[in-house]
């Protein structure tokens, strides 16, 4: 009997190591990994720049607290600051606990300005986290479902609604706008660049925080350091984490103009948030990225794997839409597509589905061309056949 808490539904497999791009499970069976732990492993795995710097930081220090200064946190906030335009780190382990941080700055910048209650504006669609206030931000009942009361000060609006921010205006209450810049969990949505501009300047005039989470598509994902780049905006607040350590757990909050010095010594912190080796982790993530101009590569290979998969699925019905940007990528169906992802395992691939009827790829950045054709040897005749799109063909006159 397992003495696990009943948290995931998990597929019936266990890896023992990995190699770049390919996992190998217990039984010796080798898989192409196009899922990278959930947007995670940014440098596929046993990357030797990470291990070593790994290595080699395991045996000088992991660990000293807050309480001390931290130099290579101090350096890791500015690469951050340098590649964001933004000003100011803060760290933690994990996304929620980033966006936690993003929530309580909000906060804090309303009932500066005199806001008693103030309120943030939440996408549909969007996932936060599972902490009571990230759960709630969070635009999923499933994820809310017997966790009430849930925690106040979140307004729903539609994402990629213009219209309906702008209903928003005047409201006194309102302080900051909260997004990711590409929707992950809710089904791969990207937001288009003229919606994040006109939301840069209603918040402007507004005086809101905007704050965007890129936990899931910022550190390179998608072509840029971050996804907000691509529409030539700067947030007030964003924040990371699965990719920022390829694996070691490390999350930030970073803030710039009116959303910089807000915390003072006592408001917030973290025990383990931004230890040297986790900070080191991500160091040798950012340095790698632009070392083997990973940037670039998530473009060139978003590009091919969704210029193929158009091509190779033209005419199959059943494919709904093929989208995303840079190396995160969704294939939307018209069916429920859970039942692909064991597929997938048998066939050596992984991935896995989002929103229920959402194709989710989300491979290592150091995915090159032969992986990208790898994948697509892999993943169309499945897909091919799980839409039954084989036998219409074999109709076909
Ligand atoms: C995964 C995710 C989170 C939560 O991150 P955890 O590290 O699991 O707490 C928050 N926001 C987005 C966009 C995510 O994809």
């Amino acid at each position: 009997m397992s003495h696990l808490m009943n948290t995931y539904g998990r597929q019936p497999v266990a890896f023992a190591y990995g190699e770049g791009c390919h996992l190998t499970d217990t039984n010796g069976k080798v898989y192409l990994d196009a899922l990278a732990g959930i947007a995670v492993n940014t440098l596929g795995h046993n990357h030797p720049a990470l291990t070593s710097a790994l290595a080699r930081q395991a045996n000088r220090l992991i660990h000293v607290s807050n309480v001390y200064q931290i130099p290579e946190q101090e350096a890791l906030a500015t690469l951050l600051a340098e590649r964001s335009g933004l000003t100011e780190a803060f760290f933690c382990n994990s996304g929620c606990e980033a966006n936690e941080a993003a929530i309580k700055l909000a906060r804090l910048y309303g009932r500066r300005r005199g806001v008693d209650r103030p309120r943030i504006l939440v996408m549909e669609g969007a996932f936060h986290g599972r902490t009571l206030a990230t759960l709630s931000a969070t635009g999923n009942e499933k994820v809310q479902k017997g966790f009430e009361p849930l925690v106040d000060g979140f307004v729903r609006v539609p994402y990629n609604d213009l219209d309906a921010i702008r209903a928003r205006r005047g409201d006194s209450d309102v302080v900051a706008v909260m997004l990711e810049v590409v929707q992950g969990e809710g089904g791969v949505y990207v937001a288009q660049d003229g919606y994040l501009q006109e939301l840069r300047q209603i918040c402007d005039a507004e005086k809101w925080l905007l704050i965007c989470d890129e936990v899931q598509c910022g550190m390179a994902r998608t072509g840029k350091w971050f996804a907000y780049q691509h529409a030539n905006i700067f947030p007030d607040v964003f924040t990371l984490a699965k990719g920022l350590g390829s694996g070691v757990p490390i999350g930030a909050c970073l803030a710039g103009g009116r959303a910089s010095g807000l915390f003072a010594p006592g408001n917030h912190g973290s025990t383990f948030g931004g230890n040297p080796f986790a900070c080191v982790a991500a160091r040798a993530t950012i340095e790698t990225i632009e070392a083997e101009h990973l940037l670039d590569n998530a473009i060139a290979m978003g590009e091919r794997i969704c210029g193929e998969l158009a091509e190779r699925l033209r005419g199959v019905s059943g494919v709904l839409d093929i989208r995303g940007r840079g190396l995160m990528i969704g294939i939307e169906l018209d069916r429920p597509a859970g039942g692909l992802v064991g597929k997938g395992l048998a066939a050596g691939l992984l991935f896995n589905v989002t929103h229920d009827t959402v194709i989710r790829l989300l491979p290592p950045l150091v995915f090159g061309a032969a992986e990208a054709d790898e994948l697509l040897q892999k993943l169309v005749p499945l897909l091919r056949e799980f839409l039954g799109s084989e036998i219409q063909e074999g109709k076909r006159p």
